[in-house]
């Protein structure tokens, strides 16, 4: 399924989301024959660069980020040959677009601006890019997140945005969205009846969302103390895995019936009061600990300065879902930086049984659905015990991996997404309303936060957050998956 020639514009190209992410994944599909030379890639920053510098700064990128495919140095030639590099400040009025104008001669082209700048330039890029009439029937754009720092913030950009775009061109990009694990929640989900039969308060006691990393702030240390892992994690990534764990069955797999049932799900949230914050969120800041065995600093010390942060590095929240198939189940998200394992889990955890008639019935079986690393899933279910005397049950795992089980390699989300954008499919893509409908749930929790409701308590590096994360599990009789025995 080749593409048809087109013309992608990539604004912040000689940024870390760029070099580490969008060409490696332009590189990979190039690679693979997906689209040919005639596509055109151009590539936009203020950095007073020439076309071959840019070109050696991609290659060295490409080098470390791409490393298996940029071996292939035939390959990796052709590829820079599509780059172009173009020097614009958007916001200097006087910036020359006359080169980009050039560059984009051909109208009848699909043509997509991809904007990985500071999301306070989207509007002011998408005037210019309608006042240098650039923007044609067949353009689309792709804002990178976040959309906004809150509701106000988001419904501006969106309004900003949408002056130029109609809503259909407009793709906010998600890539947890373009994770083969989130995806294969609706083959799971909606291929499998036995499955989604169980899939409600009837058969679930709860419901686990861990976006975990063990890296720290790393060189992103001035955005994320803006921003803090409820914006950076909970208000798209965790919220989006959330609505695809707990949506009905779209009508089909359209974009817009996939979105209309996404955004039952974030209406659906229960509302959280200032009261129901204080018992209901935890926030964590993480101190000196160790990680695989090695000693790491604070987030202070990570910050690179001297100075008291209020920012959470880690969320824990327990929500409700107001709808007839989840009924009183807790649903737990909890994400941090700096944690005991790299992990993005799902965990949907059964009920008991109503009236054991063993007598050492073991915990409930549980569905670990694994997203990263070592995508796969794991069904526990309780079984009759061979090796032990008498009638003994216990729990045993029903394992699938994806490595075992499927020999092809599978894309990474912004191969996925970046030419989904291309080929025009918004499916994975969020739109506006969904946008607005997380920034409406999560910032009573804001709010809360900042007039101290709940108190940011230290973990150190390499544990699970604070203490306090278990015990909100705890008041349910519940654990964490990782204190589950078996
Ligand atoms: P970055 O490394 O700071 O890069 C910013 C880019 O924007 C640079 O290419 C910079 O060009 C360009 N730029 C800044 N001001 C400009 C202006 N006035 N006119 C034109 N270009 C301008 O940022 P980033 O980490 O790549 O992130 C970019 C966007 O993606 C942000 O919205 C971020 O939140 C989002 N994002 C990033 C990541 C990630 O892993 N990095 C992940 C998810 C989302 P010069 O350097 O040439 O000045």
């Amino acid at each position: 399924n080749l593409i048809e020639p087109f013309d992608f514009i990539i604004f912040g190209a000689t940024g870390d989301l760029t070099m580490r992410k969008l060409l490696p994944a332009f590189l990979r599909r190039f690679h693979a024959g997906e689209f040919t030379d005639d596509a055109r890639l151009i590539c936009i920053a203020r950095s007073e660069l020439t076309v071959e510098k840019f070109r050696q700064q991609v290659r060295s990128a490409l080098k470390e980020f791409a490393s298996d495919i940029s071996k292939d140095n035939a390959t990796l030639d052709r590829f820079l040959a599509i780059l172009s590099y173009v020097p614009i400040d958007a916001t200097q009025p006087d910036s020359d677009w006359g080169p980009v104008r050039d560059a984009l001669k051909d109208q009848d082209r699909t043509r997509v601006f991809y904007l990985a700048t500071a999301p306070a330039l989207y509007a002011p890029l998408c005037a210019a890019l309608a006042e240098h009439k650039l923007i044609t029937r067949q353009s689309r754009i792709v804002l990178e997140k976040p959309i906004g720092v809150s509701l106000k913030t988001a419904t501006e950009i969106n309004d900003g945005v949408g002056r130029y775009f109609p809503e259909e061109s407009i793709y906010r990009i998600d890539h947890y969205l373009g994770k083969e694990g989130v995806q294969n929640l609706l083959a799971l989900r909606f291929a499998n009846p036995v499955l989604e039969k169980l899939w409600c308060a009837d058969a679930i006691e709860h419901v686990q969302i861990t976006a975990a990393e063990t890296v720290g702030v790393g060189t992103r240390g001035a955005y994320y103390d803006e921003s803090g892992a409820m914006r950076d994690m909970v208000q798209n990534h965790l919220l989006q895995v959330l609505c695809m764990v707990a949506m009905d069955a779209p009508a089909s797999l359209s974009a817009d019936d996939l979105r209309n049932e996404k955004l039952k799900v974030l209406n659906a949230l229960r509302p959280m009061t200032p009261d129901m914050v204080r018992q209901n969120v935890i926030r964590g800041q993480y101190i000196a600990g160790r990680i695989e065995d090695k000693p790491v600093p604070g987030y202070s010390e990570d910050l690179g300065h001297d100075r008291t942060s209020n920012t959470e590095t880690f969320v824990a929240i327990r929500t409700k879902i107001r709808t007839a198939r989840w009924g009183n189940v807790p649903f737990y998200l909890r994400t941090g930086k700096r944690m005991a394992a790299k992990s993005t889990e799902i965990v949907l955890q059964f009920k008991q049984q109503v009236w054991p008639i063993f007598t050492n019935t073991p915990s409930p079986g549980r569905l670990v659905i694994r997203i990263a690393p070592d995508e796969g899933l794991s069904l526990v279910v309780a079984s009759k015990d061979p090796g032990a005397g008498g009638f003994r049950v216990r729990n045993a795992a029903l394992n699938m991996s994806y490595e075992n089980q499927f020999t092809i390699e599978y894309q990474d989300s912004y191969e996925r997404l970046l030419l989904d954008a291309v080929r025009g499919n918004p499916a994975l893509f969020i739109r506006r309303d969904e946008v607005e409908a997380s920034w409406r749930w999560i910032e009573p929790i804001l709010d809360s936060c900042r007039h101290s409701l709940s108190q940011l308590e230290p973990y150190p590096a390499g544990s699970w957050g604070p203490a306090s994360t278990r015990a909100l599990l705890a008041r349910d009789g519940a654990m964490w998956h990782e204190d589950m025995l078996t």
